[in-house]
């Protein structure tokens, strides 16, 4: 089953308040008066003892030596989604920012502390320009959390890309999971498919809650944003480019950028889309397993239905040979 992660706090937690707690003290009230407790709460991880610290470019990323292997390969996933991240950005100046390699049972405490859902596996905090990701020594691999990483990154990129632009959910998620997957796979057209004919496709608008959806919604709507975004590129101008894009965006905002580069405003995107959905990956329900097995059954039945339809044709016709060659009179 994929571990499902990411997303970026400054869409996921919109102005959400929290009551403070008096186990928290001082300064998780006044964490909490910003909105922002559960950061305060992950930062004050950073001031136990026993952390290192590893610069690589624009980072700095924050460790237990345990976990030292990991963070020197997130510091080679950083380098290496530098050059690829600014074919999509463009030029970009990004500023320092902290990546923090957090224990297991730390990571979940302090998600379940923040109300955040259990399949949130990495989070990228905005405010305090802090990458939060969990470490692996106990549970998920490497695949996966490199995947994490690099979608937590690409939030960071459109922070610094943006600024305080809004855009909606679907597209912020839907980028960054473009940018840490790219395609979409059999499985996942599959599992497209299925909710197509289940009817449980979640409209794109309807992600803004995402943090109140269970973890299959969640799978399902991080894999909807990744389509929308791969269809909202096969739409763009023949002169268009993400850099364009994403520069656009920054200036004139969302719903403009939309409409310049798809001529569709939001809801006729999201109709489109719902066509595009149903025309490309409605048929792939066949190659479900289950679907194919039963298809595969229903195929032996018909083959062996056949089969004996044949023979029993065949003993007709020898039935019907003899009795010209022997006629009943013969019998007598
Ligand atoms: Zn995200």
């Amino acid at each position: 089953m994929k571990q499902l992660t990411r997303h970026a706090l400054r869409c996921l937690l919109p102005g959400k308040k929290r009551k403070p707690r008096a186990l928290w003290g001082q300064t998780g009230v006044a964490a909490w008066a910003l909105g922002w407790l559960w950061p305060a709460l992950a930062l004050a991880v950073f001031y136990s003892q026993g952390w290192q610290t590893l610069r690589v470019a624009q980072a700095v990323i924050q460790y237990r030596t345990v976990d030292e292997r990991v963070a020197l390969q997130i510091g080679r996933w950083y380098r290496q989604a530098q050059p690829r991240f600014e074919k999509f950005y463009g030029p970009i100046q990004i500023k320092p920012f902290r990546i923090v390699v957090s224990s297991p049972l730390a990571f979940r405490k302090m998600m379940a502390q923040a109300g955040l859902p259990e399949w949130v596996q990495a989070v990228f905090l905005s405010q305090e320009r802090t990458i939060l990701v969990k470490s692996p020594r106990e549970e998920g691999n490497m695949d996966q959390l490199a995947q994490d990483f690099v979608h937590e990154l690409a939030h960071l990129y459109t922070l610094d890309c943006y600024g305080n632009t809004s855009v909606p959910v679907w597209y912020n998620e839907g980028f960054s999971e473009y940018l840490s997957q790219g395609q979409i796979s059999i499985h996942q057209a599959i599992v497209l498919a299925n909710a197509l004919w289940s009817k449980r496709l979640i409209p794109l608008m309807a992600m803004e809650d995402l943090m109140h959806f269970n973890h299959n919604e969640a799978q399902l709507a991080y894999l909807e944003a990744l389509s929308a975004v791969r269809y909202l590129e096969q739409l763009f101008p023949p002169d268009f480019s993400w850099p364009k894009f994403h520069a656009l965006v920054a200036t004139k905002g969302w719903k403009q950028t939309l409409q310049q580069a798809t001529g569709l405003d939001e809801v006729d995107f999201q109709v489109k889309w719902y066509q595009h959905i149903r025309n490309r990956y409605r048929w792939m329900i066949l190659l479900n397993l289950e679907n194919f097995l039963w298809f595969g059954l229903l195929f032996v039945f018909v083959v062996i239905f056949l089969l004996i339809r044949r023979r029993n044709r065949k003993r007709l016709r020898l039935w019907e040979l003899e009795e010209q060659v022997f006629p009943d009179e013969w019998e007598l």
